[in-house]
Order: C-alpha cells, then sequence, then structure tokens
C-alpha cells in the first residue's frame, strides 16, 4: 500500500543512558522561559536548568487518575501569562499527555477549552515548542500525535501533529525504579500498539518495520525474559508505528473500561486483549504466554455490574473511535465488531 501522508516522527530524539542534562541541546536558542510538568513519583534534579532560565516546575500526580482536561485547563490558564516558550513533559504516558495538550492549548486558552481539541486534527494554530522524557515505557507518548484526555463523557485524544513533542529524550536508565507490575502492563501497551500497527489496513512499509520493532523488543524482553531489552525504544518504535497508522479494538474497547472503572491504560489494554483471540490470533496466545511467564494475574469479574445505562455508555465510546475501527476491520467495522460482540467481550473482563 502506498502510504499517502508524510512519514511523521519527532524531529530530534537523544538516547543513551544518564543523559538528561543533554536536553540542553533541544532547547531553541530564544528559550528563556520554561515549564516542566513532571510526573509525582519521579525525582530528576533539573538544577542544571536554573542559572540560565526562568524554570517553572508543576507536578501532575499520574498515581490518582488518568488526565481530565480541566486538569489541562487550570494549567494553561495558570501559564498563559508566563509567557512560556518549553515545555518539557517528564514521566509516563498521563503526565507527557498533560504536557502535550497544555502545549496545544495555551496560546488559545482565551477562546478554548481542550475538549474542543477532543477527536482528529482540529487543531489549526502553532503549539508552544515542547520535549518528552519518558521515565514509564511502553505508552509511546514521547513519539505519538495524541495527548489523551477524559472529559467525564468521553476519554478521546487530541490527534494532531500539533501534540507530537519537538525533541524527546530516551533515557533507558530512568525506568529502572518502576514498579515491576507497572512496567508490565505499559510494557504491554507498547506490544499492543506494535500488534494493532501491523495488522491494521492502515500499515505501511515503514510503520511496518517499527511496528515489528517494538514487538521485537517487547518480546525480548517479557517472553524471553531479557532484562537488558531497551523498553524505552521499544515503546519509541511502538509510538512510532502508530502515529504513521492506528490502533484498532483493542484501544477501541479499553477506553471504556478506564472511563467506566477508573482503570489505567496499559492494564485496561490487558484486560481486554486477552479476550481478542478471534481478532489478534497469534498476537494474544503470545500475550497470555507473557502473563504467565511474568507471573501476572489479572483481575476478573470487573465488569459484574452491567447495566442497561453502562452497556450504552461503553458501545458508545467504543464506536467514538472510528479511525482505530477502520484500521482493524474496515468500513464496515458495526457490522463486524457489532454492540452485541461489544458488551459480550465486556462480560467477561
Ligand atoms: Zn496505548
Amino acid at each position: 500500500m502506498n502510504y499517502k501522508k508524510p512519514f511523521y516522527q519527532v524531529p530530534s530524539v537523544i538516547y543513551g543512558n544518564n543523559i538528561v542534562e543533554r536536553l540542553i541541546e533541544l532547547l531553541p536558542q530564544h528559550t528563556k522561559s520554561i515549564l516542566i510538568i513532571y510526573d509525582k513519583v519521579l525525582n530528576i534534579n533539573f538544577e542544571f536548568l536554573f542559572k540560565d532560565y526562568e524554570v517553572n516546575i508543576e507536578s501532575f500526580d499520574a498515581t490518582k487518575n488518568e488526565p481530565y482536561t480541566t486538569d489541562v485547563d487550570k494549567l494553561a490558564l495558570k501559564y498563559e501569562k508566563y509567557k512560556i516558550d518549553v515545555i518539557i513533559g517528564v514521566g509516563g504516558g498521563s503526565t507527557m499527555d498533560v504536557a502535550k495538550a497544555v502545549s496545544v492549548l495555551i496560546p488559545v486558552i482565551d477562546n478554548y477549552l481542550s475538549e474542543d481539541f477532543q477527536g482528529w486534527d482540529l487543531v489549526n494554530h502553532d503549539p508552544i515548542y515542547k520535549i518528552g522524557i519518558p521515565t514509564i515505557a511502553g505508552s509511546g507518548s514521547e513519539a505519538s500525535r495524541t495527548a489523551v484526555l477524559n472529559n467525564g463523557e468521553k476519554k478521546q485524544g487530541i490527534n494532531s501533529y500539533a501534540s507530537m513533542f519537538n525533541g524527546i529524550i530516551l533515557d533507558n536508565s530512568l525506568t529502572k525504579t518502576v514498579n515491576s507490575e507497572v512496567a508490565f502492563y505499559s510494557a504491554m501497551d507498547c506490544y499492543i500498539h506494535s500488534v494493532e500497527s501491523l495488522e491494521g489496513n492502515f500499515i505501511n512499509a515503514l510503520s511496518k518495520e517499527y511496528a515489528l520493532l517494538g514487538l521485537k523488543i517487547s518480546e525480548s524482553r517479557y517472553y524471553k525474559m531479557e532484562k537488558d531489552a531497551n523498553m524505552t525504544l521499544a515503546s519509541y518504535f511502538g509510538g512510532v508505528s502508530i502515529v504513521n497508522s492506528e490502533v484498532g479494538i483493542c484501544h477501541a474497547l479499553s477506553y471504556g473500561l478506564s472511563i467506566e472503572y477508573g482503570i489505567r491504560h496499559g492494564l485496561a489494554n490487558c484486560l481486554i486483549f486477552s479476550h481478542l483471540e478471534e481478532f489478534y490470533g497469534k498476537h494474544v496466545v503470545r500475550f497470555k504466554e507473557m502473563l504467565k511467564l511474568n507471573k501476572i494475574s489479572l483481575s476478573q469479574n470487573i465488569c459484574f455490574d452491567l447495566n442497561n445505562d453502562r452497556i450504552k455508555r461503553l458501545i458508545k465510546t467504543t464506536y467514538l473511535m472510528i479511525n482505530p475501527l477502520i484500521n482493524a476491520l474496515g468500513e464496515n467495522y458495526k457490522s463486524i465488531l457489532t454492540p452485541e460482540k461489544i458488551v459480550d467481550i465486556y462480560k467477561k473482563i
């Protein structure tokens, strides 16, 4: 298939171990004022910036909940007057998504809220320059063109090239202190990105190679159990692949779990993916092997209280994910992933 759009990637990537200070190389020359948005659980010393720049630091505690549009609106309102030149997002996918969304919103906060941009290609202005530093590997947020937010009714990304970072630091040493279960769920997010990209209709020769790399490294780490496998790179490769293709059925279904039951993205994907053998065959078999090898047992009976209202909302949330569903199943996706089938899958969780 000839890919009609340009192939997008973050323009500047610095990778290695213990290299956070090299982020200076990514700062534009005119930089005066920096806003760092970091994960509450992280402890990186940014003192090396204080001498030359005006630095504001803001934490987003992603352990409490995934980001709401109101979190982004408040931050954008607060920092509008600071004339921020660069935003640095440090943390897992949720925290980086907050940084990305704030960079999109600050320039237009007088007229818009972040929920106005939830959807596909709704941003028509220049965002603030931004740098990403992942400290949990897997979400692919460092590479992706989305910033996923919950507005209370729907969980949907600001899917736009304006959401992409201008530069990223891929430092695998930053991920070493992450709780092993959290690391596993996040790594499986990367595995699932790679599978959904590979098995989708939007795949092209370039994104296929990135997806294969994401898949291979994830399996090296959690199937072959090679501790040195670099999941920070895997996360990036999986992310680049979905920027230039799309996610699929698992992501379409997992958003409902996150909204209705407050389940984090990585875990929500794992819960759904284990019931998608009909669509993703051997990859689901391999995923279950990885669960066993890593002694992860997924919670059960989460959706025991599926009443009519819940069912309606879950179906609605799934069908909001139009592009992922077209990628996975084609234009007639509703005749394959029927409302009945959606409910059947949730009932197993
Ligand atoms: Zn994901």
